[in-house]
């Protein structure tokens, strides 16, 4: 059952889920990825709702369970280090009982692992040319090729939506964010630690089985203007932006100066009014990134990948195309609308709403009715992750 040949750029998760997909379906599959290796970095991440069915769907939701991050604590800490409020993790996260949390990482792994058998994986490459029409490809390297069907799976900042679509869809919402290891010299365990000042948070944990922690640097700012290949240029906003601000901080910036997997960018969603465009269709953050804020870019490229290759299983890619993203879209829409009303309580505006917000994480668990009142906090999240009624192909 030959149904064509296919690129896939973007080796992350949207990439090796979609290629998982439409080789079942019969598809042969040509998976292009910038990095010279799997990337092997990242930060917790959630998979939740719909996307639970469909790891289910893959067979993998065992495997992920044994990798869970299995975090115990958040607490707040003030600029001396002293924790002022310890929350369960999975209160504090709105995390429902069938929800997994695992490392990036380790989930691109997986896929990869499951694919790489029946997919050629070309590390080092990308596109550099695309027709729409013909499925015509130059790259980086490689000799061109032609191919029936091109996916773009390669994130935010995707060449393929800009050489397919053209135009920005990058929607900046007026922070920065930087992760990266750094040594665990608080020696957490499956605890994370929040410090916040107005305008400014950093987090630092360290999940099941990880000898490191990770750190997180967000800020609001109005300049999200800064050279993407500069790290130098990045370090020195860190520095000038958290550099003195109390805890642990400085020891923090130093540890992530010298971070393997540092990362830096803008906190951003990608907004779209097309997926696709003649034979090309996006998916994952490169179609619809909603943000991190939102802990739901993974379960939405899970579920595209799942819904544009069963798509294509039943009807030729003009109709399947369109249907992708007739379901996608109002799934998308609200998990948009998450990302953006998380961002706003992440980064505190004032002392008062710094103090406001972990007077309330102290209290809730010895509220009456606090049940109720969670439920409401994380109803939206719960909703949003299962906006979506997933066919069965
Ligand atoms: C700090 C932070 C925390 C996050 N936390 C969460 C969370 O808790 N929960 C959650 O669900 N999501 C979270 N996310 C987002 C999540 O990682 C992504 O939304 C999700 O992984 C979507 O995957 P993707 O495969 O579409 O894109 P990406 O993971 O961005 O992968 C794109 C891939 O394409 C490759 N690539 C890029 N350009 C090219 C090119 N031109 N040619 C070839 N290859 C290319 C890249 O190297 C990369 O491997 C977080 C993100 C950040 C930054």
């Amino acid at each position: 059952m030959d149904k064509g040949r296919v690129l896939v750029v973007g080796a992350s998760i949207a990439g090796p889920a979609l290629a998982w997909w439409l080789t079942k379906y019969g598809y042969e599959v040509t998976v292009v990825e910038r990095a010279p290796e799997l990337r092997a970095g990242g930060y917790k991440i959630d998979i939740r709702g719909a996307a639970i069915d469909v790891v289910e769907r893959m067979g993998l939701k065992d495997v992920l369970q044994g990798l869970e991050t299995d975090m115990r604590f958040m607490s707040f800490v003030n600029g001396a280090g002293k924790r002022m409020v310890d929350v369960p993790a999975d209160l504090f996260m709105g995390r429902g009982e069938a929800d997994l949390e695992v490392m990036r990482g380790d989930l691109s792994r997986i896929l990869y692992d499951e694919t790489r058998d029946t997919v050629e994986y070309l590390f080092g490459e990308t596109v550099t040319g695309l027709d729409v029409e013909t499925g015509d490809v130059t790259f980086g390297q490689a000799a061109p090729r032609s191919f029936d069907l091109v996916f773009g799976a390669d994130g935010l900042h995707s060449a393929v939506r800009e050489l397919a679509l053209g135009g920005s869809a990058l929607d900046d919402l007026g922070h920065l964010v930087s992760i990266g290891t750094v040594p665990n010299h608080l020696e957490l365990d499956r605890w994370e630690l929040i410090y916040s000042v107005p305008g400014r948070t950093v987090n630092l944990y360290s999940t099941a089985g990880s000898a490191d922690a990770k750190v997180l640097f967000l800020t609001a700012t109005p300049e999200g203007l800064f050279d993407r290949h500069d790290r130098p240029g990045q370090l020195r906003i860190l520095e000038d932006t958290f550099r003195g601000v109390g805890w642990d901080t400085d020891r923090l910036l130093d540890g992530i100066a010298q971070a393997d997997d540092f990362y830096f960018d803008t906190v951003s969603q990608v907004r779209l009014d097309r997926y696709s465009r003649g034979r090309v269709a996006l998916l994952g953050d490169a179609a619809y990134c909603p943000s991190f804020a939102s802990g739901q870019g993974t379960s939405l490229a899970l579920v595209g990948a799942y819904v544009l290759a069963g798509e294509l299983s039943r009807s030729e890619p003009a109709a399947a195309f369109e249907r992708y993203e007739q379901l996608m879209r109002p799934y998308v829409e609200q998990n948009l609308k998450l990302g953006r009303d998380n961002l706003g309580r992440m980064v505190s505006k004032s002392k008062l709403q710094s103090w406001f917000g972990a007077q309330m994480l102290r209290v809730l668990p010895r509220m009456p009715g606090n049940d109720a009142l969670v439920a409401k906090v994380t109803k939206p999240i719960h909703d949003a992750a299962r906006a979506i009624d997933l066919p069965r192909y």
